[in-house]
């Protein structure tokens, strides 16, 4: 893959929202808004709650719905005496091709490290699947001027170690925490640079193919309104959305207001 190829991935996080029946709805109605057009120059995932997976997979193969199903986490071992985790394999076996790892949610309420983001990663590559890897700084580390430090400091700990091959399949979210559900984005000259000095770190410790591969998701109060601007960043190849993708015609409007 090179800048080329990158085909810019919008992903639904759903969080602790909707019921499996809800997602049925969902899907159906998504779906129907989308063309295969939009399909072509977007790819889609979306995340349900663990609950929902099933559910939202039986619907995208039953209507082969080319959006792929994406979940919200995972544990880093195959099996075992876990209570309430649940398993890559787990999430392999139900076609899933993207996890999302790291978020900030996860990080400040559920004890998340980089160390178990980083066993994350390997659990979710090894089981054949994606990770999105979420790196974000807080308000106080920006205002510090800390900001690419960090984010640096998380990607790097995340993928150390994970061969060229694979770290050129993953995904990162860069989410500044301070832009989660808050109504006030990034800007686009922050979110270039942030996602500019990610892609070289990656160059640098995983070789330029991997750096050139590597998509860049910005995530923080996504909209329509800022959906497209973000995408046009030559460094940004996607987003990674919460509150706006609840609701099946307002994410379904991110993706249809993408049309040349
Ligand atoms: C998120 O939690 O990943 C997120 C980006 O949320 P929101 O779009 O609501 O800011």
């Amino acid at each position: 893959m090179s800048t080329l190829t990158r085909k810019p991935l919008v992903s639904g996080n759903w969080k602790m929202h909707h019921t499996h029946l809800d997602a049925i709805a969902f899907v159906q109605k998504f779906a129907f808004s989308l063309t295969v057009e939009d399909h072509r120059r977007t790819e889609v995932s979306l995340h349900p709650p663990f609950t929902a997976l099933r559910s939202v997979q039986t619907v995208l193969d039953a209507d082969r719905i080319p959006v792929a199903l994406g979940a919200q986490d995972v544990h880093w071992e195959d099996k075992g005496a876990y209570t309430g985790e649940i398993s890559a394999l787990m999430l392999a076996k139900l076609n899933v091709t993207y996890v999302i790892v790291g978020h900030s949610e996860r990080r400040q309420h559920f004890g998340e490290t980089d160390e178990t983001v980083s066993k994350k990663v390997r659990a979710v590559l090894a089981a054949g699947m994606i990770p999105i890897v979420c790196v974000g700084e807080g308000e106080a580390e920006r205002d510090a001027g800390a900001t690419e430090s960090l984010v640096v400091g998380q990607l790097r700990a995340a993928l150390a170690g994970v061969a060229p091959e694979a770290v050129a399949k993953v995904v990162v979210a860069y989410e500044p925490i301070w832009a989660i559900g808050t109504g006030k984005a990034a800007t686009p000259d922050d979110a270039q640079s942030v996602a500019a000095a990610l892609r070289e770190s990656v160059a640098v410790d995983h070789g330029t193919g991997s750096g050139n591969s590597i998509r860049i998701q910005y995530g923080g109060s996504v909209t329509a309104d800022n959906l497209g601007e973000m995408l046009g960043l030559p460094d940004v190849d996607g987003a990674l959305v919460g509150g706006a993708s609840l609701d099946a015609e307002v994410f379904a409007g991110l993706v249809t207001g993408l049309r040349g």
